[in-house]
């Protein structure tokens, strides 16, 4: 396909402008050189972009399971509440007296994901998920700080975390102690009280995320969040997949101190696409004065914004992504507090039907109940017929349908990490199924075809390694 700018002829051109009417002035020299943009039709960019569009795989195309990433419908209702003029056509320096009905929206949207959460507060500042836990790690250091307690700089994460858990405490200059998973996909709890117990007053928190990675629930959760407490740590909880447990479990209850979601998985934007995100903390009731940005409180009948005197700073500007944040609003209130527990139960549901469905042909790499997700291993696969698990996702490519999460969590190998949501009925999820049965056949009888695949697709395979090196980022002109 070619670029817009290849498309491009001279003097072809869509627009008819009228007569100008206005004096004619000559523009600076500089603004005089060709500017070198396309010349197209109208027809010509309606079916360049049209094509673009068609050629991108999205939840609107078909089944998107991709693990830790929780790639579902997003209503369309909730958009379009986004896109109400009062909200749009606002500006952050507004006196606050004109945008009332936002602040309380705001307001609103704090009350509802601390109940979910069972925080005390939140701020929308931080953008994305991993932005989020940037801010809530500065915000335990915030706390500890406070008590003149620095030098706590250890924070432990597990084995199964997602990479973001990691980087983001050494943004915050803490040093990572990884503790390891035991074989049913738990923290390996014998090896975290050693590590409490070397560690003791040098542990500023624990970054978790349950379920885990692995889409397994940490049954010994309060056990494991009261050994941080008891040596004066804080727990920071990664809820950027709250789809397995909102409505029916809530981190406040383990233990967790902060949180931070991922709104654009779990509430209603979609993740990927390079869209705007938000990525809110919430924390309890004792760290919320050290919380970023503004805070919305309420007196009498008027919303008014304060900034708490020990906030450790902003993380963004003003409000962050608010749009997004309502977005969330509008998915909470019209699914209500039944459909919000409906939707994580039905995703849960979901994956244990296709784990289940699945399992009498591929290895699963956890057995028992999972939650919303469930991890495939095909180290056997590989080991005796020399197919992995990119040959088996890029061959998924020519059905019409995306590859799961690949080769993550790193903790099992030859990994396909499948989440096939709450938003998927059971036809949908029948028909991938057979297409992952059908696959895996001609791994077994055809193994050479598995390396070439996909073969219908408009590029093959690509270089991976080489795109994420050397990204070429800017057509360069001649
Ligand atoms: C997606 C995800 C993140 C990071 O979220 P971003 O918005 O992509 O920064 C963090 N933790 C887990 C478990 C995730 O699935």
């Amino acid at each position: 396909m070619n670029l817009i700018f290849e498309q491009s002829t001279q003097n072809h051109q869509c627009s008819i402008l009228p007569p100008c009417d206005v004096p004619k002035v000559e523009l600076p020299t500089k603004r005089q050189e060709n500017l070198n943009l396309p010349e197209l039709s109208e027809n010509e960019i309606s079916r360049h972009y049209t094509q673009l569009a068609e050629n991108v795989h999205g939840v609107n195309n078909g089944f998107y399971p991709l693990g830790s990433c929780t790639m579902k419908y997003n209503p369309k209702i909730d958009e379009e509440v986004a896109s109400f003029k009062g909200f749009t056509n606002i500006h952050p320096l507004q006196d606050r007296k004109t945008v009332q009905g936002v602040l309380e929206a705001i307001s609103l949207a704090n009350d509802y994901l601390c109940e979910i959460t069972g925080m005390d507060k939140m701020t929308f500042q931080p953008a994305a998920g991993a932005h989020g836990e940037f801010s809530g790690l500065l915000l335990i250091k915030a706390y500890h700080k406070s008590r003149n307690d620095e030098k706590r700089h250890k924070i432990i994460v597990p084995d199964s975390a997602h990479g973001t858990n990691p980087a983001s405490a050494s943004m915050v200059n803490y040093d990572v102690i990884s503790v390891p998973s035991s074989s049913d996909g738990c923290v390996d709890i014998e090896a975290l009280k050693a590590v409490v117990a070397k560690e003791g007053e040098n542990i500023a928190g624990l970054m978790l995320t349950n379920p885990n990675t692995v889409g397994i629930f940490d049954k010994n959760i309060l056990e494991i969040t009261k050994l941080i407490h008891d040596v004066g740590g804080l727990c920071y909880y990664d809820g950027a997949n709250l789809n397995a447990v909102m409505g029916w479990a809530r981190p406040g209850d383990m233990g967790f101190d902060v949180v931070h979601l991922n709104l654009h998985k779990t509430f209603a934007t979609p993740h990927g696409g390079g869209g705007p995100g938000s990525g809110p903390i919430g924390c309890k009731a004792f760290l919320q004065e050290f919380l970023p940005g503004y805070q919305v409180v309420q007196k009498d009948d008027y919303f008014d914004l304060v900034r708490y005197e020990k906030s450790y700073g902003m993380v963004k500007e003003f409000y962050g992504h608010f749009l997004v944040v309502l977005k969330a609003l509008a998915y909470i209130m019209t699914l209500g507090k039944e459909g919000i527990s409906e939707a994580s139960a039905n995703a849960v549901l979901n994956a244990n039907y296709m784990k289940q469905e699945l399992s009498d042909t591929f290895n699963m790499a956890y057995d028992g109940i999972c939650m919303h997700e469930f991890v495939m291993s095909l180290e056997q696969l590989k080991h005796d017929y020399n197919v992995s698990a990119l040959d088996v996702a890029k061959a998924m490519l020519d059905y019409g349908i995306h590859p799961p999460t690949m080769y993550f969590p790193l903790i099992v190998h030859e990994a396909l990490m499948v989440e096939p949501t709450e938003t998927e009925g059971k036809a949908q999820m029948d028909e991938a199924i057979k297409i992952y049965k059908e696959i895996y056949k001609t791994a077994i009888e055809n193994p050479d075809i598995m390396h070439e695949m996909p073969l219908n697709t408009v590029v093959r395979r690509l270089d991976e390694v080489l795109a994420a090196r050397k990204p070429i980022l800017r057509y360069q002109a001649e």
